[in-house]
């Protein structure tokens, strides 16, 4: 916390005007989800739940594999510009979504990725959505991940979606009983344009005329969630998840509590939820 005075009267407020004042977005790989699973391998990020399934296309795999080994570095690069890193990404994201259109996925196959890779879930993840759907608090989830993937990802976990708005890359499928990918419904969606996605319809709709905003993300550019979105109080939490002595920094400059060595969300951000 940079500033735990402004953390405090944010909190206050939150807590002031009430759940039916308050919308909660969200990141979803690495911020919901961990970084590191319990026996300290990488966690599943939903693009990665795709490329381990054992039946995925060898082509695409191959894709996959050089695409995240060229751009991740540099996503995560502390010391290349935001304005850089945004053009990397958008190459990126178009390569790795024609790649799919190209690997002759079918909807059904969907389900079978998420059951041969399962993704770890942060800490208390449960108790947000739970808390979420009682208090009457909207969850949206913005990502650049994939959101027929995140879906059935929740849907598997049994957390309650009342609540809940995805808005992410969203596959087109042909309309023969096949259903194959055909393509993406646009705009694409990455982890630097998150302030375009904000001021979508739907994640407007989502959130209403609540002035109060509780923004999760795992990346500085998830900060854009909350873009337009600026009639009360925003209050932004940042998972740091790598590099976190050279990002710290900027970590703390973005965010008004940072959590770092995959934290769970309890016990500061449910039992914030929980006095609701
Ligand atoms: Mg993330």
């Amino acid at each position: 916390m940079a500033q735990p005075d402004v953390v405090r009267e944010k909190i206050r407020t939150i807590l002031r005007e009430g759940a039916h004042q308050l919308a909660v977005i969200s990141d979803f790989d690495m911020t919901l989800t961990t970084y590191y699973q319990h026996d300290g391998q990488r966690s599943a990020s939903s693009h990665q739940v795709f490329r381990s399934w054992p039946k995925i296309d060898p082509v695409f795999a191959a894709t996959g594999d050089a695409l995240y080994a060229k751009y991740y570095p540099i996503e995560v690069d502390p010391t290349i510009s935001r304005h850089d890193k945004q053009h990397h990404m958008e190459t990126w994201w178009d390569s790795i979504h024609a790649a799919l259109v190209k690997s002759g996925i079918t909807r059904s196959d969907l389900q079978d990725m998420i059951d041969h890779t399962p993704v770890t879930w942060r800490e208390g993840a449960d108790t947000i959505f739970s808390l979420c759907h009682s208090r009457g608090v909207p969850l949206l989830v913005i990502s650049a991940g994939l959101a027929d993937l995140i879906e059935l990802i929740m849907a598997k976990a049994g957390f309650d979606r009342t609540n809940v708005t995805i808005v992410s890359n969203r596959m087109i499928f042909s309309d023969d009983a096949r259903e194959v990918i055909t393509g993406f419904a646009s705009p694409s969606i990455h982890i630097f344009n998150k302030d375009t996605v904000a001021a979508l319809p739907s994640s407007r709709e989502a959130v209403g005329d609540r002035p109060n905003i509780l923004v999760m993300g795992d990346s500085v550019g998830d900060i854009d969630m909350a873009h337009g979105f600026d009639r009360g109080v925003r209050l932004a939490v940042g998972f740091c998840n790598l590099h976190v002595e050279q990002s710290l920094s900027e970590f703390l400059r973005v965010f008004d509590i940072v959590v770092t060595d995959d934290q769970p969300f309890s016990p500061f951000i449910t039992s914030l939820l929980e006095a609701l």
